[in-house]
């Protein structure tokens, strides 16, 4: 998506050799125009199979995945990151270790949200070791629910979570694809 890599060339930072920062206009201040250009592209890439729900993980993805909902008319359900040890009631959990803060998370979902019948479209910022998007798929995967597949804002091509998410036959659409990145060159992307 060119508009996405012409505004990652002029506002994204890189910091050391694998943190990109977005914060000016993806993940803390939130340029919402670029966002609905976000969603629609996203809607294209995904148009005809049949998603009826958005799921994404606090917090950076929310707000992607709520402008994107607006596209396919559906609601959108944010995994927790739960501090609770002993999680109650009736929920699906997973494990999710991030890359940006090196801590593992509790992640939950109500069951009263997914299950058998949904069709899900995961949705999130940066996809890197690919963590956040294995844990989404695996609580996808406790509900019953069929997965549509998986869309990201930006791939950082050059680290492993986008094979190994392709390699469990994911249909994964990542919009801007970093090929290699520092401090001095700035960013390069696959295509
Ligand atoms: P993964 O689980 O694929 O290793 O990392 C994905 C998560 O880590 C994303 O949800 C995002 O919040 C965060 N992340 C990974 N790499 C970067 C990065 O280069 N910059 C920023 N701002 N966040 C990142």
């Amino acid at each position: 998506m060119e508009l996405l890599k012409q505004r990652i060339r002029q506002d994204g930072t890189v910091k050391g050799d694998d943190v990109l920062k977005v914060d000016s206009f993806l993940n803390h201040q939130m340029d919402v125009a670029l966002f609905a250009e976000i969603g629609r592209e996203f809607q294209r890439r995904f148009a005809g199979c049949g998603v009826n729900k958005i799921l994404t993980i606090e917090a950076s993805g929310i707000g992607i995945a709520c402008i994107t909902a607006q596209f396919f008319h559906c609601p959108v359900i944010f995994a927790k990151k739960s501090q609770t040890k002993n999680i109650a009631g009736d929920v699906y959990t997973t494990r999710v270790e991030s890359f940006t803060h090196g801590k593992v998370y509790d992640v939950i979902v109500s069951q009263k949200f997914l299950g058998p019948g949904d069709k899900v479209l995961i949705i999130d910022d940066f996809l890197a070791n690919g963590a956040a998007l294995e844990g989404l798929i695996d609580l996808t995967r406790q509900s019953g629910a069929e997965l549509a597949g998986a869309g990201v804002v930006i791939e950082k091509a050059f680290q492993p979570g986008g094979d190994r998410v392709r390699a469990r036959g994911v249909k994964l659409e990542c919009l801007a694809r970093i090929k290699s990145m520092s401090e001095e060159t700035g960013v390069e992307f696959v295509d």
